[in-house]
């Protein structure tokens, strides 16, 4: 009974450190900064989860916040393509393929999460993450690391 109580503690714990390892949380609120300057991408993860929390009181349209993850070689060319037309829903970007993920552009207060295939991720070439609110790219970035 013993040997058994164990054994099913040690299946609970190795599921709880996968879901870590495929998942990372970052917030940022109205001071248009993130709380994070790296996260870290498992690319044998078969999905991984981006769990995003917009802690500030700014509405939407106002000072929203999203997170994009892309190859950082591929900054210049896609935040060219931030438009405001394209809806928070889009993070006012078009789908392109150079858009590794992205989430909806949410208001204060609010929670969202996106999944994605980070098996073409290679620990040889350099991500980035950034926020694809109209203005707020210059400052809210940061690195992703491959593992
Ligand atoms: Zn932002």
């Amino acid at each position: 009974m013993r040997v058994l109580l164990i054994s099913l503690i040690s299946i609970f714990s190795s599921t709880i450190f996968a879901d870590n390892h495929c998942s990372a949380d970052i917030s940022a609120a109205d001071n248009m900064m993130f709380d994070k300057k790296e996260i870290t991408v498992d690319s044998t993860c078969s999905s991984f989860t981006v769990n995003f929390n917009h802690k500030g009181k700014m509405p939407i349209q106002a000072g929203g916040h999203n997170v994009v993850i892309i190859e950082s070689k591929n900054f210049n060319s896609i935040v060219s393509k931030i438009d405001m037309k394209l809806g928070a829903d889009a993070g006012f970007l078009p789908d392109m393929p150079e858009v590794i993920a992205k989430t909806a552009i949410i208001g204060g207060g609010s929670v969202t999460k996106v999944s994605f295939d980070p098996s073409s991720m290679s620990k040889d070439s350099k991500y980035s993450f950034f926020c694809s609110f109209p203005g707020h790219y210059a400052i809210m970035k940061g690195n992703v690391k491959v593992m």
